[in-house]
């Protein structure tokens, strides 16, 4: 069996982190290197490897994803921010489940690096 991903360890208590939302299906966390002052990751627990790995299984998933973020958001007052996905290593991909980074509380640039 493949080794778990990072972020499967953590849903599963394994290694620690700062969880600040969790339902059935995903899970938000604090990134531990930053690059905003608000820098979150949010992850299907299913372990899907990136974008170019969603089959039509997947449908609902990054849906889901999207509607918690919204959510957790507005819960949080903040209107304006950037989601990201990496896919790929070339894109800048490191771990290899899928995940959408939250960045906010900065003014971002554009284009991006
Ligand atoms: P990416 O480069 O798009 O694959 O993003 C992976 C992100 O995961 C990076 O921003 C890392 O800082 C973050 N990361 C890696 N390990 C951890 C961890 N143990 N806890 C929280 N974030 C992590």
């Amino acid at each position: 069996m493949n080794e778990k991903s990072i972020f499967t360890k953590i849903i599963e208590r394994e290694i620690p982190a700062n969880i600040i939302y969790e339902d059935e299906k995903s899970i938000i966390i604090e990134d531990i290197s930053p690059q905003a002052p608000i820098h979150y990751l949010a992850i299907p627990k299913k372990e899907i490897k990136g974008i170019s790995d969603l089959s039509e299984s997947d449908q609902g998933i990054v849906d889901h994803l999207m509607i918690v973020i919204k959510n957790e958001m507005s819960n949080q007052g903040i209107n304006d921010y950037r989601l990201v996905i990496n896919n790929g290593s070339e894109a800048g991909q490191t771990v290899f489940h899928l995940h959408i980074h939250i960045l906010a509380n900065r003014t971002l640039g554009w284009p991006p690096g």
